[in-house]
């Protein structure tokens, strides 16, 4: 199955429900979200005079059904456990960096006497035989950018907070941002070593958000550590591995691998040099490979300690070279059946990126949105407010909220106090939203991201405009026009 009938319908320009009527007249009774294959699309597009040309098709083929056994032979028993990967967010200056660095050299001490670490962009620790990768960009802006590249790399994000200084407003939205992804949270108190630690400040603050400690009858994993001297960092591992078993991540390690870039730069002398986070399958030397536009072999590499390595499995960074040029973090990472294929993959996807590029459609205008509402395509409306004091996005938050209906949810994904950042953008940007600003503008960078995301940022002085925007938005096309 290559499309769905609300995609069809959107890239032909139609009305689903046109769609639904002709695939109704040929004897055929589907829903808006019903996948169709090649042909029916093609049939389908047919009697609407639009010719379908099999892309979608070529590249789901050779990219995601391309296993080794073959998709179909594929079994649960396939299907491994695989690393947690997890992402440390939290306030500048909570100890993020300290977190990520105390947790790599305890293992490495601990593990192999004088290793020489390597920062790749991810490491990954063992306890009690177990693994676990770290993400290296500690933060909420990188993990967002991510995803909003449509990268899905974090199982767990880890909050820090300094237990002398409490929640602040990058812990909030940090917060929002793992909640928004649907990420699970665990709570690091850090710095307990200093004489004014208020850890249960920390958890009161917390509690606002839903955080709620298992102790204090909630069902948040709460660690109090101290990055400097190294305290509980092999109970906050544990706890980890805890919610990863939880969760029970599994991957395929004999599929065709199926990653993601998390770092990438041109070396002088060996030329791209990427790190992957495998996700499915395992990756090996030689491997026709194809990330974004760009494609190529594996030819050497080298996981977080320098070491050389020839296979690379599930949740496992390394280090790559051998691709023909440089990827965005974020983009998608396969290896495929042969270099030719790999090619093929990377250069229509160029060509599509010009097209695209030439089109410049916004993505997630407030219309466009409210279309896809109406074709059954979501049923959310997703809202980022930002406003001059606490009282006015209060304020615009409850009338938007009270906008709600049955047809379509109003969720508000973020607020706060200030100017619109980029890093609401790419909030924004990831979830579908529109970022509503109240009496604040954007920041240059955050308007630049906007414009190539094709963010909607929509500026209010007058709370009543804006409501009366979103709900004529909200009537007008959800109301029947059968
Ligand atoms: P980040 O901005 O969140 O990455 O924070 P850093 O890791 O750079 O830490 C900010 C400051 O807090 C630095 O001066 C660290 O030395 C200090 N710090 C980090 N963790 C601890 C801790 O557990 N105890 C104490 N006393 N200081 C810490």
């Amino acid at each position: 199955d290559v499309i769905t009938v609300a995609e069809l319908a959107k890239r032909m320009g139609v009305k689903g429900k046109d769609l639904i009527k002709e695939l109704m007249r040929q004897g055929t009774m589907v829903t808006i979200n019903h996948p169709l294959d090649f042909e029916t699309a093609a049939i389908l597009a047919s009697e609407f005079n639009y010719e379908v040309e099999n892309v979608a098709f070529d590249e789901e083929t050779l990219l995601e059904h391309s296993s080794v056994k073959g998709a179909e032979e594929a079994s649960a028993d396939d299907l491994k456990t695989r690393p947690p990967v997890v992402t440390i967010m939290g306030h500048v200056d909570h100890g993020k960096t300290s977190l990520l660095d105390a947790i790599r050299t305890a293992n490495v001490t601990a593990g192999e006497a004088g290793g020489i670490t390597q920062h790749i962009g991810a490491y990954d620790v063992e306890l009690d035989g177990k693994k676990i990768t770290f993400l290296d960009t500690p933060g909420h802006e990188a993990f967002t950018a991510m995803r909003a590249r449509g990268a899905k790399v974090t199982d767990i994000v880890i909050l820090v907070v300094a237990a002398d200084d409490g929640v602040m407003p990058q812990t909030r939205e940090a917060i929002n941002h793992a909640k928004a992804a649907g990420v699970p949270i665990i709570v690091a108190i850090n710095k307990m070593d200093k004489p004014n630690a208020t850890p249960d400040k920390v958890r009161q603050g917390l509690t606002e958000f839903g955080l709620v400690s298992e102790d204090w009858g909630g069902d948040t994993i709460f660690v109090e550590v101290s990055a400097k001297l190294h305290t509980n960092l092999d109970r906050l591992l544990e706890m980890i591995l805890l919610q990863a078993e939880v969760m029970d991540l599994k991957a395929n390690p004999t599929k065709r691998v199926r990653g993601i870039i998390v770092e990438a730069r041109l070396d002088k002398g060996r030329g791209p040099v990427v790190t992957v986070l495998v996700q499915e399958g395992t990756l090996k030397i030689g491997d026709p490979i194809v990330a974004g536009t760009h494609y190529g072999r594996v030819r050497s590499m080298i996981n977080d300690r320098g070491e050389r390595v020839d296979a690379a499995g599930p949740s496992f960074p390394v280090e790559v070279t051998g691709l023909s040029g440089v990827p965005d973090a974020g983009d998608m990472f396969h290896a495929v059946e042969d270099e030719k294929t790999a090619k093929d993959v990377a250069q229509h996807r160029a060509q599509k990126l010009r097209e695209t590029e030439l089109a410049r459609t916004s993505k997630v205008s407030l219309e466009q949105l409210f279309a896809r509402i109406q074709e059954g395509d979501i049923k959310e409306l997703k809202v980022i407010i930002k406003g001059d004091v606490q009282g006015s996005v209060e304020a615009v938050r409850d009338s938007l909220t009270k906008l709600s209906t049955d047809a379509c949810r109003l969720v508000v994904l973020h607020t706060g106090v200030g100017g619109i950042i980029e890093s609401d953008v790419s909030l924004a940007s990831a979830s579908d939203a529109i970022v509503i600003g109240f009496n604040v503008r954007p920041e240059p960078k955050a308007a630049t991201l906007a414009e190539s995301e094709g963010v909607d940022i929509r500026l209010y002085n007058i709370i009543y405009d804006a409501v009366a925007d979103v709900r004529n938005a909200m009537e007008g096309l959800l109301a029947p026009t059968l």
